[in-house]
């Protein structure tokens, strides 16, 4: 029997807002132990939540981006549970009730563009981070009630590669959206991984494995591959699986049993009686519309049918979102975009990282840009001199036209001129000459670099190379 995996993800996403979800602490990582605190996220008593609206914008820019619903109204409740970096014994999240549902998110994965539905992405908070000395433990709240936004995916995952395709592609997205930093260093995006098996063409779902809080995609990939084969054994061999809590161990490359089902917490949901159901009006809505942006995968779409870029250029304008519109400006203006993305991609980039130049403080103008592939591509200077001129304009900023006629670069088409070049060439190579008449045909090429070398850099090579050929035929 052949059998095959389900996966379903749940993302935690840090958002990127100043101060935290419920009170004013800044929502900033890296600061001293318990700095960033108040008496609202150290959950004293007493104390009434304000909602961050710019976390619910983000969370609900997050639903647009994926194409969810976003019904017209949520609202937050408390899961309650004790932890110790949980110092209000509940956590504000939304239950039943979530800001967005219903979407999907487009992503390349083995050469195809897939669709993985979104269950919901909803807005709750984070918890502070127990620190474990040698004799004593501690606990660090400036985390606690920092926005933390789910997203969560259906079971439409089918492998650990899929998976690392899948996350990628939603950071991607989060980024470009400026929903978050999703610095993975920092802990920003955390997700729980749900898998089972079940045999192919089987339509029920198996017993679903969550395993927890994995924090780099990486390891996603690892636990997977590690879980997937260790089910299928298991239940190819006749056995059953139950659900059940997993960790991963990334030093022992195993997953192990945390907990069954049976001890599951019943968290107790209710709606939080300090917060008020969340009602967009349209207005607010117009304003989180505003803020919609492109997505990844369609820029590199666009790039690839709007200036016949081959996929790998495009992936690189659309993962240097600056350079990309750089390009972009340009490309509109020309009749070889391709000619030019070369340019920037090849030459520009390498430029720009020797002399630690950023886009802002480029000397030339765009339009130099322009001249320059025209210059190439009406054959009046060949791609080597372009190559020289492109040196001189990144570092005076002098227009290529100028640079052109300042050293007399000048492409020579004239082919009386190439002839008396290609005569001395093989008058001073006499072997090459007869190599070639051997039947030697890379003497050809030889001698093309010898003109070449005559004109220094100048004589038309495509004219040189059908002069010669004559020359050394006749
Ligand atoms: P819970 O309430 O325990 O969090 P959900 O049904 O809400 O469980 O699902 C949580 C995640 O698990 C979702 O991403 C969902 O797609 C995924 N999931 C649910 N059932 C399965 C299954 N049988 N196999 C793999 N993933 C599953
Ligand atoms: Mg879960
Ligand atoms: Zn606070």
């Amino acid at each position: 029997m052949e059998y095959e995996a389900v996966i379903g993800l749940e993302t935690h996403v840090q958002l990127k807002t100043k101060s935290k979800m419920w009170c004013g602490c800044a929502n900033a990582f890296g600061a001293a132990p318990n700095t960033n605190v108040c008496p609202v996220c150290l959950g004293l008593p007493g104390v009434l939540p304000v909602a961050n609206e710019e976390a619910l914008k983000l969370t609900v820019l997050t639903g647009l981006l994926l194409r969810c619903e976003v019904p017209a109204s949520a609202k937050f409740d408390r899961k309650n549970y004790f932890y110790p970096d949980a110092s209000k014994n509940y956590q504000i999240t939304q239950y039943d009730r979530p800001s967005t549902r219903n979407g999907v998110l487009d992503f390349e994965f083995e050469g195809r563009v897939r669709q993985v539905r979104i269950t919901r992405a909803h807005l709750e908070e984070d918890v502070g981070k127990n620190v474990h000395f040698d004799r004593t433990s501690g606990v660090d709240f400036n985390r606690a009630g920092v926005p933390l936004m789910e997203v969560v995916s259906e079971p439409d995952i089918t492998s650990a590669d899929m998976a690392c395709a899948y996350l990628s592609a939603l950071k991607d997205v989060l980024m470009y959206g400026g929903i978050s930093s999703c610095d993975m260093e920092k802990g920003m995006v955390r997700c729980d991984v749900n898998v089972s098996v079940r045999p192919v063409g089987q339509a029920e779902l198996g017993a679903k494995i969550e395993i927890k809080n994995m924090n780099s995609f990486s390891g996603v990939g690892r636990a997977l591959e590690y879980e997937i084969p260790r089910q299928i054994e298991v239940v190819s061999k006749g056995g059953t699986l139950r659900q059940e809590t997993r960790r991963w161990d990334d030093g022992a490359g195993v997953t192990e049993s945390m907990r069954s089902k049976e001890d599951a917490h019943d968290y107790r949901y209710f709606p939080d009686p300090d917060l008020m159901p969340f009602e967009p009006t349209e207005e607010w809505m117009a304003g989180v519309r505003s803020r919609l942006v492109e997505l990844p995968l369609a820029r590199k779409q666009r790039f690839i049918t709007a200036y016949q870029l081959p996929g790998p250029d495009a992936e690189t304008f659309v993962n240097d979102r600056a350079l990309g519109d750089y390009f972009e400006t340009i490309a509109v203006k020309v009749a070889h975009p391709k000619a030019v993305a070369n340019w920037v991609i090849n030459n520009l980039r390498a430029k720009m990282s020797e002399s630690g130049l950023d886009l802002g403080g480029l000397k030339f103008a765009t339009g130099s840009l322009v001249e320059l592939v025209e210059l190439v591509e009406c054959g009046k200077i060949s791609s080597k001199i372009a190559q020289e001129v492109f040196a001189e304009m990144f570092m005076s900023g002098e227009s290529p036209t100028s640079i052109v006629e300042g050293k007399g670069l000048m492409q020579v088409s004239d082919a009386g001129a190439i002839e008396k070049l290609c005569d001395e060439a093989i008058a001073a190579n006499p072997r090459s000459f007869q190599d070639y008449r051997a039947g030697k045909g890379a003497a050809l090429n030889f001698l093309k670099g010898q003109v070449m070398k005559l004109s220094r850099g100048k004589a038309n090579p495509n004219l040189v190379g059908d002069i010669l050929e004559r020359k050394l035929k006749g």
